[in-house]
């Protein structure tokens, strides 16, 4: 169902933008989930809300069904313990593989969900486990 929207209520940078003076109504909006490819909708109601009240950018469009939205927030929560427990503890998580790995495939999955890649923490975990690689063999 289309809802009248009120451009007042959206952000300056939103207000801003071209589309504002045209857009008198939100409606539906049909899309595919970029991480599952299932059909959704972003619906004229939620629009109304994201633009208005929680004042995103009129161009933000949803990428991700509910589902894997929700999914997608987890592995940024699980991303965020893994940075809580590199700050605390550096010295002894930089010898420890599992958590290394762990904290990359975390990195990796984000990206899938549509998260801008995180290069600089990529790289410090490769570089980290290739140094714990090469102490095995350096032990053997
Ligand atoms: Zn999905």
């Amino acid at each position: 169902m289309p809802r009248p929207a009120d451009p007042r209520q959206w952000s300056e940078q939103s207000q801003a933008a071209v589309a504002a003076s045209f857009r008198t109504h939100y409606s539906d909006k049909a899309y595919r989930c970029r991480y599952c490819s299932k059909d959704a909708l972003f619906s004229a109601a939620e629009q109304k809300i994201v633009y208005e009240v929680k004042k995103a950018h009129i161009g933000v469009q949803r990428v991700l069904c509910g589902a894997c939205w929700r999914d997608g927030h987890v592995v940024e929560q699980k991303i965020a313990d893994c940075e809580a427990r590199w700050a605390e503890s550096k010295q002894v998580l930089a010898h420890d593989a599992a958590f290394l790995s762990a904290w990359h495939a975390l990195l990796l999955l984000h990206q899938r969900y549509g998260a801008r890649a995180n290069s600089a923490a990529k790289n410090m975990l490769r570089k980290l486990l290739n140094r714990i690689v090469g102490e095995d063999v350096h032990i053997e």
